[in-house]
């Protein structure tokens, strides 16, 4: 008999494969050429636009949007990466409901933005089916290695391979791409969306990435250090906070398993699953244990919802998934089966438990409570980040970091390729100065 839902304990293939295809399927399909023309037009070109502020890499978004008005979408797309090298990816993955779309003055008369995200996917897709559109400066003759391919990383390559330096790029995982490609939702980036956009960004020439090797165990920064002219570090965060939950998995481990998944139908997922966390993580976690066909999911977070780090947009989209949001409960214990919270209030002393707690069935419980930094090399930290100061320096000198490792930013992707972008930029300057 197939598995179904209902099945108990762990078990794959609850759903047909069809319904796990369609429940996995691109969350915002791209625009046709007519939808992108009137999306385009409900733009007011503002002057002093605040979505351009709102946007951590500065996008001149009134003047994309006047390109595709004008029926020129490539040049639109020339506007976004000139400042955002992976466009591509931040249109499918950014959540533009708190950053430029937010702030878009059609959101605040009428509460419905333009639809900026999706009017990048428009334009960024046209171009990325060409040829790559920059090209590099002369040879500078200097070399900078980049550790992590990530978005900060690559980012950074790029730019620097713009400017005539030639790089090489590090990365522990298998594949380029970071959490594009072992992070991000599955129904954000469908059809090996971020290996295509690693193959298009590499098209500038002047850069290799190389696989399978980490930093602290098969290259070290001294060695770096003396090979290259400077060091960029693009590492994330790779280390996982524990939940202390006997049987709880990391929820970060189950997405990658997921996105690396070749049949889904394949990937064994709890009747009963709970998730801890209220970030995008936990959403995104529990969201696809939904589509992959568990019968409850539940979403369990300590504080109160208006706390959570996950938009509103997002909790709404867990929610019309199907998915349990449970506020005020952090995790207690294990019982049979099942998993204990505690029942939370927030008041002027802080978080308090009430003294009730509720039990709830789980074959599967995905921790998503936050990732840390695994080590610093010995570099200056702070915060649990490695410290930097300006576009990137951190405290040795003829070495950048930037991207999620780095102080200051949001663990946001759009972020991540702003530093690397910038860090570039520094380097540039220190090298040819
Ligand atoms: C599950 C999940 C979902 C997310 N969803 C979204 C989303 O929808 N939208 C959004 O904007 N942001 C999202 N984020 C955040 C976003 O993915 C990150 O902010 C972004 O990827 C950070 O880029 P980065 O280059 O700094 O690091 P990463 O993407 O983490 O890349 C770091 C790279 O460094 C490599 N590396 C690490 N240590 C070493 C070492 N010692 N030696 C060599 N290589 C090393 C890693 O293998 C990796 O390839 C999500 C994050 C997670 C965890
Ligand atoms: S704020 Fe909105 S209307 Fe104004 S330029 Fe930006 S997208 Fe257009």
């Amino acid at each position: 008999m197939p598995n179904t839902p209902s099945t108990p304990g762990l078990a794959a293939g609850r759903l047909p494969a069809e319904a796990i295809a369609e429940n996995f399927a691109d969350l915002h399909p791209p625009l046709t050429p007519h939808e992108a023309a009137v999306a385009a037009d409900r733009c007011y070109f503002c002057h002093d636009a605040p979505c351009i502020t709102a946007c951590p890499t500065s996008i001149d978004i009134p003047l994309f949007i006047r390109q595709i008005a004008t029926g020129t979408p490539e040049a639109a797309a020339k506007t976004i990466f000139e400042q955002n090298i992976l466009g591509g990816m931040c249109a499918r993955v950014c959540p533009t409901e708190t950053l430029c779309e937010e702030a878009c003055v059609r959101e605040a008369a009428e509460g419905e933005p333009v639809q900026i995200g999706r009017l990048q996917r428009f334009a960024t897709d046209a171009l990325m089916a060409k040829p790559h559109p920059f090209a590099r400066a002369p040879e500078t003759g200097k070399r900078v290695a980049v550790v992590g391919a990530g978005p900060a990383g690559l980012a950074c390559a790029h730019r620097l391979a713009m400017k005539g330096h030639a790089v090489t790029i590090y990365d522990a995982k298998p594949k380029p791409g970071g959490l594009n490609e072992y992070g991000i939702a599955a129904y954000k980036t469908v059809g090996e969306f971020a290996q295509a956009e690693v193959e298009w960004l590499l098209g500038i020439g002047g850069i290799g990435i190389i696989n399978g090797k980490r930093l602290g165990a098969d290259l070290s920064l001294d060695a770096l250090k003396a090979e290259y002219d400077a060091v960029f570090l693009g590492i994330g965060l790779a280390g996982v906070n524990a939940l202390g939950i006997e049987g709880a998995e990391d929820a970060v481990a189950f997405i990658a398993a997921l996105r690396q998944a070749e049949d889904k139908t394949a990937l064994p997922v709890g009747r009963n699953v709970v998730v801890i966390g209220g970030g995008m993580t936990a959403v995104d976690a529990a969201v696809q244990a939904k589509k992959l066909g568990a019968e409850t999911v539940t979403l369990a977070y300590r504080r109160g919802r208006e706390k959570m780090n996950a938009s509103r947009w997002e909790q709404d989209l867990a929610a019309t998934s199907g998915v349990r949001i449970l506020a005020n409960a952090a995790p207690k214990g294990r019982a049979e089966g099942g998993i204990v919270l505690a029942m939370t209030a927030d008041g002027p002393e802080g978080l308090k438990e009430t003294g009730e707690t509720i039990t709830l069935e789980a074959d599967q419980i995905l921790a998503a409570i936050g990732q840390k930094l695994d080590a610093a090399f010995g570099l200056a930290t702070e915060g649990g980040k490695i410290a930097v100061t300006g576009a990137g320096r951190t405290s040795l000198s003829g070495v950048w970091a930037g991207g999620d490792c780095a102080t200051g930013g949001d663990d946001l992707t759009v972020t991540a390729v702003a530093e690397g972008r910038d860090a570039a930029e520094d380097i540039h300057a220190t090298l040819t100065s």
